[in-house]
């Protein structure tokens, strides 16, 4: 796990964002700023999951704070939807 990822990870647990699901695995992330962010997930062929969001480090590969937080909301819905 690289740093980055760590500290954005952190970062989604210290800050209080709101996540609704958009449908299709896209979820809508609503930072305290009320920026809002579409974070999307994907499957690949060993079921290893991607995450995109649209945010300015999302379009740049990076790993930002609000992946993290809708992976969450995903895990639950994968589970409970298998
Ligand atoms: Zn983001």
């Amino acid at each position: 796990m690289t740093t980055n990822l760590q500290n954005a990870i952190e970062k989604s647990r210290r800050i209080k964002m709101s996540v609704r699901y958009l449908g299709s695995r896209a979820y809508l992330v609503i930072t305290p700023a009320k920026h809002e962010y579409v974070v999307r997930f994907e499957n690949d062929s060993k079921g290893l999951r991607y995450g995109r969001c649209t945010c300015k480090a999302g379009a740049k590969r990076l790993a930002c704070y609000h992946l993290p937080k809708a992976a969450l909301v995903d895990t639950a819905i994968q589970t409970i939807s298998h």
